[in-house]
Formats: structure tokens, C-alpha cells, sequence
């Protein structure tokens, strides 16, 4: 493998109370508060973040694929956004398995989310990390990224988290993010991808067609759209 694999361990964490209330919805003089806030207290103790990256160049570029030290991603899209891209950041960055260990009851669902929440914001916080880390150590300027799953269903199959995963060998024993049959990643509040420095403005919601979305980032781009569906004979296949 070409270039050195980097884990971030030591990831700041940023748990406020009051941004995590406004997040779930609750008052401050509500009964529920004290409840959050052993949970929340519990959460600031035991979370350790992680990231891992790597940079890492592409071989060669086919009419739908990429191929980065010999792993072969397939994508008419990916393809079609690294067309003048040579040097890419393969990452998968986490909010840590340590606060799926934070004991629940099993059937209150209003704690469960309380504590999705937290762990969204641990990987908020995580993701922006790395990014600045990445901006900062290898001045890359603008960037876009792009995930396994993300868009539409076959924009990039997220069946690619495999390859994807592959760039890195053992992402579970660098990171402790494991991979289901179905291709999701454990802990759920993981994202993986590939960023890569680009003058063009991308976005994979450019490239999806679900309405009504609360993370939309950017509007449906049909011009872009049409252009990579263009020649590959590729059906539009909603996200569901
Ligand atoms: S619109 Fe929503 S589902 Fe589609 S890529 Fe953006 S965030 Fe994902």
C-alpha cells in the first residue's frame, strides 16, 4: 500500500448543554432536563472519537471506474467529479463505539434518541476535525467529498463501502468501525468517504432526487444529473 494510514484519536469534543437541548427539543426548567444531563454527563466521560485517513493517489480511471492502489471503485459519477483529480483523502470518521456502551433501558425510545443526538454531535464535531486536520497539514484548499450510498441508490452503490473500506485493511481494528451484510457501518453515527481537493461545487444531494429532506445541503442539479447519466444507459433510481 502506497501511503501511510493515520488514525486521530485525540479529537476534541465539543458537548454543550445548551446546543444539545435546543437539539432535542427540550426546556431547560423541563422535568426532562436532569434526566438529559446524566445521560449527557455520562456521554462527555466515556466519548473518544476517531478518524482515519489516508492520501492516496488514483492509477488509473475507466469509462465508470477509479481504480486507487488497485482497489477499483465503480461510479459514473465518482468517475465523472475526479475527472481532473489525481490525489484523493479515503476517511471514515466516527463517534466511537465507547457510547454504544452507555446502558439504557431498552424501551425508552425518548433516551435512545437523546443519546443518537449526542452521538451526532460527537461526529459532527469529529468530521470537522478532520477536515480542518486535512485542510491544515496538506493545504488542500477547496474540497468536495463523496460517500458510498450517498444520492441517488446508484450514484454510488453503497455496496462500495466494501472497497472503500479496503484502502484501510482492518477499518475495525484502527477505529472500531465494523460493517454489516448490508453494507451499514456500526457505530451508526459513522461516515466514510472520499474527499478531494476540486475547484468544481459538488455536493451529492446535487445528485439526489428525495424531496423533502431536513440534511439537504444543496439543491437537485438536473444539468449535472443528465450529464453523467448521459451515454451510460443508467435508469434514475430514486432514493427511497
Ligand atoms: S438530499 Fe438528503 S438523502 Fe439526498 S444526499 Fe442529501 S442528505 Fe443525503
Amino acid at each position: 500500500m502506497g501511503n501511510e494510514i493515520e488514525v486521530l484519536t485525540q479529537i476534541p469534543v465539543d458537548l454543550d448543554r445548551d446546543s444539545l437541548f435546543r437539539r432535542c427539543h427540550i426546556k431547560a426548567e423541563s422535568e426532562y432536563a436532569s434526566q438529559f444531563e446524566v445521560i449527557l454527563e455520562e456521554a462527555r466521560h466515556v466519548a473518544r472519537s476517531k478518524a482515519v485517513y489516508r492520501e492516496a493517489f488514483i492509477d488509473s480511471k475507466g469509462e465508470e471506474t477509479v481504480t486507487i492502489d488497485g482497489v477499483t471503485l465503480v461510479s459514473r459519477a465518482l468517475r465523472s467529479i475526479l475527472e481532473k483529480v489525481e490525489r484523493v483523502f479515503p476517511y471514515v470518521a466516527t463517534c466511537g463505539i465507547e457510547l454504544d456502551q452507555i446502558k439504557l433501558p431498552g424501551d425508552d425510545l425518548l433516551k435512545q434518541f437523546w443519546l443518537d443526538e449526542i452521538k451526532a454531535t460527537v461526529l459532527d464535531s469529529c468530521r470537522a476535525n478532520l477536515n480542518n486536520y486535512l485542510d491544515n497539514r496538506y493545504a488542500l484548499g477547496k474540497t468536495a467529498s463523496m460517500s458510498p450510498g450517498s444520492g441517488d441508490v446508484n450514484v454510488w452503490p453503497i455496496e462500495q463501502q466494501r472497497e472503500l473500506f479496503s484502502l484501510f485493511g482492518d477499518v475495525n481494528k484502527l477505529i472500531g468501525v465494523k460493517l454489516t451484510d448490508s453494507y451499514l457501518m456500526v457505530p451508526n453515527k459513522t461516515v466514510s468517504g472520499l474527499r478531494f481537493p476540486t475547484e468544481v461545487n459538488f455536493r451529492s444531494c446535487m445528485l439526489c432526487h428525495r424531496e423533502n429532506c431536513p440534511g439537504r445541503s444543496a439543491p437537485f442539479r438536473k444539468e449535472m444529473w443528465d450529464s453523467i447519466q448521459r451515454d451510460s444507459g443508467v435508469q434514475s433510481t430514486k432514493t427511497v
